[in-house]
């Protein structure tokens, strides 16, 4: 089946502007020329299919990076923007990886991590608004994603729910291996599966659980 012009359209400059971004231009012709007929290579490994964008700022990272991915397998498979959730893996949206320590039993998680989880959940409730809407290249404006007004009020409760149940956002790797809340140095530790139960549009009313 054909894929909506438009719609494949703004695939492709999404993805022209996610590459532009990005600190690696290996690629980038590549995607330029899908506007007029070009195709992407194909490939395995050290091949444009085992690239993946990077951005210098931890936000951008996680929200660029899983945009990129999103939009790659939905312009691979010529798929409707609402076929996203079939094609990817979004049914874990409502939950999230947290590490604890064994030392202290307090908990912590990486900061891309905490802002991959908000971006995923965003744009499982927006993607297919602004890609049917022919205006998908305007949800990489930060006010339309990472810095919108849910974002920021759901960043925010989220942050405020760690905090009640001893999660602090932290970069384990980049401070030397020391937990955040008793010091201890390379303590063993253990993943745990927290659930968030929702309701929102404005009348936030989530619920965060440990599995
Ligand atoms: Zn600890």
């Amino acid at each position: 089946m054909m894929l909506n012009p438009e719609i494949r359209r703004g695939y492709i400059e999404t993805l022209i502007k996610l590459v532009e971004l990005n600190s690696d231009h290996e690629w980038l012709q590549y995607f330029i020329n899908l506007r007029t007929g070009g195709s992407l290579p194909g490939g395995g490994a050290g091949s444009l299919n085992d690239w993946g964008p990077s951005y210098s700022e931890t936000k951008t990272d996680a929200w660029y990076g899983q945009l990129y991915d999103i939009i790659r397998i939905l312009f691979d498979n010529n798929a409707m923007p609402d076929q996203v959730d079939q094609l990817t893996k979004t049914d874990d949206k409502n939950q999230i990886r947290v590490i604890r320590c064994l030392s202290c039993d307090q908990s912590y998680q990486h900061p891309g991590i905490f802002e991959e989880h908000l971006a995923a959940k965003y744009y499982h409730d927006n993607l297919v608004f602004f890609a049917k809407g022919h205006r998908l290249t305007d949800i990489l404006k930060p006010e339309l994603s990472f810095n919108s007004k849910p974002v920021l009020e759901y960043r925010k409760w989220l942050l405020e729910q760690y905090a009640m149940h001893h999660i602090t956002v932290y970069d384990f790797v980049f401070a030397g291996y020391i937990c955040p809340h008793c010091n201890y140095v390379d303590p063993e530790t253990k993943h745990d599966i927290y659930y968030i139960e929702g309701t929102n549009a404005d009348g936030i009313k989530f619920r965060i659980e440990r599995g």
